[in-house]
């Protein structure tokens, strides 16, 4: 084990972060670079190596962490590093966007303040392509098959890779321009620069998977003609259709879904022209919803230059008496995330319903109405004359998705069949209704973590990799929902 007494001998220290006046200039990431290392062996050692490593649970895909904290305490990088990739393809994601639900099972964390898990993953894979550790796995021969993953998010990534290095021909197949799903177009570069996904699509690139970008299976290619190309498919498409709010004034100028926001402000910072971009310079700017996606939103107003920004939350304020998950541990930090982005500023308003939007004669927004809720008799109930309303120059909808994209036809062209949630519908195997074409990530879990997503992709290839060669010895750290 790392120090038997590094928890009594070294408190919690966590990343620096950059100034908020500093950081908010620019779209880096918002932690100083280099501030890790110098603390993350202390760190390490705080680690108990509990007989029951609740932290194992914490995490879908099975982390090792009291064996990776032990080498990082050491400062063995090189065994770190391959004791991180034995249960996740992509901790560069992990240890920058992940809430850390390891964390919130650390034992320590009953009368201490838990390991820094997530900083140690994240320092031990900079290290480790810093020192070449990271190199192709191409696989020694292959198999013969062939595989074409949709969606290059998370669970596309993680299931490319296993199945290009188990040997399977796999051509990735994605709509956007770039590779990267969600971690391309939906996370802001402050809190994951996109070298970090370049560099690993590098590295796939080179084990052998193929990438076939501006591509959507439905209206581009007909899935029914695609199945026929390929011995197996993995679904990866995620949970794109949003959640919507139908109350009066949604047709207003100025009100947009987070998910059009974000992308518009990715592709500026990749340095693409965009002919209509959606700005909050200068705007008072809600965002509803207050999860890491409306923390985003947040985080891009104020880098945007927004006149000001708030956040609306319906449920109440986390460690509210009158909160139902309210409980000393483990923590919700999922939940009820304090990202970086709220550092920065704006406002949060809890227990908040938006009722109604108010525009100009121009049919732009200009007010968002809300009232306060509460619940009664376990529902969430408008308090009488608690109506107001907030300037709202722009607003930003994050309140969450709703299943896989039912327009684009790859639904009705597989002939897919969706569980009551709106999600694909898989068997243990996470094989969908049609034999041969698999499902993974969000679009058969519904919207979830990027580390659920690599642990969906990681178990759906194993599924894959049986029914193409009878057997595996793919690890599926995970069982469908
Ligand atoms: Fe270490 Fe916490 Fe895991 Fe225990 S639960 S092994 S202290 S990281």
């Amino acid at each position: 084990m790392a120090d038997p007494k590094g928890f009594l001998n070294h408190g919690r220290e966590v990343a620096k972060s950059r100034p908020v006046d500093v950081r908010l200039k620019d779209w880096n990431e918002v932690y100083v670079p280099g501030s890790l290392l110098p603390i993350i062996s202390k760190q390490a050692s705080r680690c108990m190596d509990c007989g029951i490593p609740f932290c194992h649970n914490g995490c879908p895909l099975g982390n090792l962490i009291p064996e990776w904290n032990d080498y990082a305490y050491r400062e063995d990088w090189s065994a770190a590093s391959e004791r991180l990739h034995a249960t996740n393809n992509f901790p560069e994601f992990t240890g920058r966007l992940c809430p850390a639900p390891c964390e919130s099972a650390c034992v320590l964390g009953i009368n201490q303040s838990p390991v820094t898990i997530k900083n140690v993953e994240v320092s031990i894979i900079d290290k480790a392509w810093e020192t070449g550790d990271v190199a192709p796995q191409a696989p020694e021969r292959l198999s013969g098959k062939t595989v074409a993953v949709i969606g290059s998010g998370p669970a596309g990534l993680a299931a490319a890779q296993q199945l290009t290095r188990a040997g399977h021909t796999v051509a990735v197949y994605e709509r956007a321009d770039r590779v990267g799903g969600l971690l391309r177009y939906g996370i802001p570069e402050f809190k994951m620069e996109k070298r970090h996904i370049n560099r690993r699509i590098e590295q796939m690139r080179a084990e052998g998977t193929r990438f076939r970008t501006g591509v959507e299976v439905g209206r581009d290619i007909n899935a029914r003609d695609l199945k026929k190309r390929y011995d197996a498919i993995v679904i990866a498409a995620g949970s794109t259709t949003a959640r919507d709010l139908p109350v009066p004034g949604r047709e207003l100028n100025g009100i947009h879904q987070a998910m059009e926001f974000l992308p518009l402000a990715n592709k500026v910072q990749e340095g693409d022209y965009v002919t209509a971009p959606i700005s909050a310079e200068g705007k008072h700017v809600v965002v509803i919803g207050g999860g890491d996606t409306g923390a985003d939103c947040v985080g891009t107003a104020h880098r945007q230059g927004a006149a000001s920004v708030t956040q609306l939350e319906i449920m109440p304020r986390p460690n509210d008496e009158r909160h139902p998950t309210n409980q000393p541990w483990p923590t919700f930090p999922i939940l009820y995330k304090v990202t970086s982005a709220h550092e920065e500023g704006g406002e949060r308003i809890y227990s908040a319903s938006t009722t109604h939007f108010e525009g100009d004669e121009d049919g732009n927004v200009q007010w968002l109405h809300l009232a306060e809720v509460e619940f009664v008799d376990g529902k969430l109930t408008q308090k009488p004359g608690s109506e107001r309303k907030i300037p709202a120059q722009l607003v930003t909808l994050a309140m969450g998705f709703t299943g896989i994209d039912r327009e684009n036809g790859l639904v009705e062209q597989f002939g897919l069949e969706l569980d009551e949630r709106g999600n694909v519908a898989r068997d243990a195997a996470f094989q969908t209704n049609v034999p041969g074409v698999f499902v993974a990530g969000d679009a058969g879990r519904g919207q979830s973590l990027i580390v659920w997503a690599i642990a969906e992709g990681r178990s759906a290839a194993r599924g894959v990799d049986r029914f193409l060669t009878g057997a595996s010895d793919l690890p599926a750290p995970i069982r469908p929902t």
